[in-house]
């Protein structure tokens, strides 16, 4: 029997589309036996996937998907994490207030451009405590000011003048993989092309944070190339780390054209962190 995994996906404890549980769901309709929750910033989704994960027959991995610093799109995520160390949820209690704060600037920089949303109508698109850029694209495609999430992102949400004059504070690599560590789980570099540098800087990259504790890269990743994927291979073979991947699956409503991945992959990794099937 084949393992099926999808070490990538968020639920509606930060941008995406389904809860926790329906996740675990579909990753069961899928035919997946491996499914890592990996919200932004949270591990309040973790508890609901893994209960539903032990009634549907799926492993539930917890996991985190943490913005780092020092580039625009620089995502840590994390696997195997206890969701109640104390230290991984002080981060995470900064980068909410950090997201918060950021709300009332993004909305201050939105209506400067002629986009009236409010503050209520954001919520009301994010349904919980994290409020991201995705809920604001909605909000807008609601009230009409733009015909669908791409084109905020265009337009507003993913502009450099949106990354000098807006962006939200958030803490520095080498911070994100020492939390995720010291929650027990493993750090694994999420989308290396997002991070928009060449091949050289990024081995240098992934070097530099091979010394700091990565263990893993995600070579899998639905928008990566054959190209990219080879090298991110070579990567992990050069640098010893693990291979992880998976969709970055939102649900059709946030990023319409991902799907759950279904990926074969080596998870013998996952004894060596703090998941215990538990929560
Ligand atoms: P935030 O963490 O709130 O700043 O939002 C980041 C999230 O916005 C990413 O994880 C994606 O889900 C989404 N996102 C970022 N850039 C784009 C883009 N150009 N088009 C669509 N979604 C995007
Ligand atoms: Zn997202
Ligand atoms: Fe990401
Ligand atoms: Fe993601």
């Amino acid at each position: 029997m084949s393992i099926l995994s999808d070490l990538h996906t968020h639920s509606t404890a930060s941008d995406g589309q389904y809860t926790p549980a329906e996740l675990v769901g579909l990753a069961k309709e899928r035919g997946l036996n491996t499914l890592a929750v990996t919200d932004h910033d949270t591990v309040d989704g973790i508890c609901e996937a893994v209960l539903a994960g032990k009634e549907l027959g799926v492993r539930v991995l917890p996991g985190i998907e943490l913005s780092a610093l020092e580039y625009h799109t620089f995502h840590i995520l994390g696997y195997g994490i206890d969701p109640e160390n104390p230290t991984l949820a002080e981060l995470c209690r900064r980068m909410k207030a950090r997201r918060n704060e950021r709300t009332g600037r993004l909305l201050a920089f939105l209506q400067e451009k002629g986009v009236a949303l409010t503050a209520a109508e954001v919520e009301a698109a994010a349904g919980g405590e994290i409020i991201g850029r995705p809920h604001f694209a909605q909000a807008m495609v609601r009230r009409g000011c733009v015909a669908t999430n791409r084109e905020a992102f265009d337009r507003y949400l993913d502009t450099e003048e949106y990354y000098q004059r807006v962006e939200r504070g958030k803490p520095p690599v080498k911070e994100c993989i020492a939390a995720i560590r010291a929650a027990g789980g493993m750090a694994s570099l999420a989308h290396p092309y997002q991070i928009g540098i060449g091949d050289d800087a990024l081995e240098k990259l992934a070097a530099e944070l091979a010394g700091h504790g990565l263990e893993a890269i995600e070579c899998y990743y639905p928008k990566h190339t054959p190209e990219q994927e080879a090298f991110y291979l070579y990567l992990a073979e050069k640098y010893k780390l693990y291979i992880t991947g998976g969709s970055d699956f939102h649900g059709e409503k946030v990023k319409p054209d991902v799907k759950l991945a279904a990926l074969e992959l080596d998870l013998g990794w996952m004894t060596k962190t703090a998941w215990s099937g538990g929560c």
